[in-house]
């Protein structure tokens, strides 16, 4: 059990699993991205840590970045991407792979799509630790998933309640959610 503000949360994905998982992202990214100029663009603060973890198994020669957006308060998702902040790299002809921690309405992957392509980059796809397809209403659907979940809120593993919870190794999801 995990009290962060007023919620309790409960396990939901240990991180024995969590690191199968990435493992096997990895694996898929570099036969995917074996020879091609490829750029990883790990969004923060969610991302962090699957981000550190993923990139421990890419063998690629390649480059990675951190951008931050702002777009989420609370519990519900304000559907809003103020901007994308810190995209200092040219991305021109690269293979960018944006890394997300989750993919839940898609409006955010949809906006840092578009703010990307402007660049002229070869080709852009994401990685998603966690997605949830029955919430996803978005354009751009994640190429590379690790767990598509409920529609129910998480935390841990990077992922936050109101910025706190994300330093937890397990994942955790809302105690009495259903999955
Ligand atoms: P979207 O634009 O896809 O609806 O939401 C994207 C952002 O909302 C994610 O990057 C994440 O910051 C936040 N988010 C969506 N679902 C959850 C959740 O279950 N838990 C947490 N902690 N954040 C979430």
């Amino acid at each position: 059990m995990l009290q962060i503000h007023d919620k309790t949360f409960e396990i939901y994905l240990r991180n024995d699993e969590i690191q199968a998982k990435v493992a096997e992202i990895a694996r898929a990214l570099n036969e995917a991205y074996d020879g091609k100029d490829t750029i990883f663009i790990a969004v923060l603060n969610g991302a962090f840590m699957f981000a550190s973890d993923l990139m421990k198994h890419i063998s690629l020669s390649c480059e990675i970045t951190f951008v931050k957006v702002s777009s989420y308060q609370g519990m519900n998702s304000t559907g809003r991407v103020d901007e994308v902040i810190g995209l200092t790299t040219d991305i021109r002809g690269k293979h960018v792979v944006i890394i997300e921690d989750i993919v839940d309405t898609g409006i955010t992957m949809d906006k840092i799509h578009t703010l990307l392509a402007v660049e002229h980059p070869a080709s852009v796809k994401i990685a998603s630790l966690l997605f949830k397809p029955d919430a996803f209403k978005g354009k751009n659907k994640p190429d590379f998933i690790g767990f598509s979940i409920p529609d129910a809120f998480v935390v841990g593993y990077g992922l936050d309640y109101n910025e706190h919870g994300r330093n937890t190794q397990h994942i955790y999801q809302l105690t009495g959610s259903s999955h």
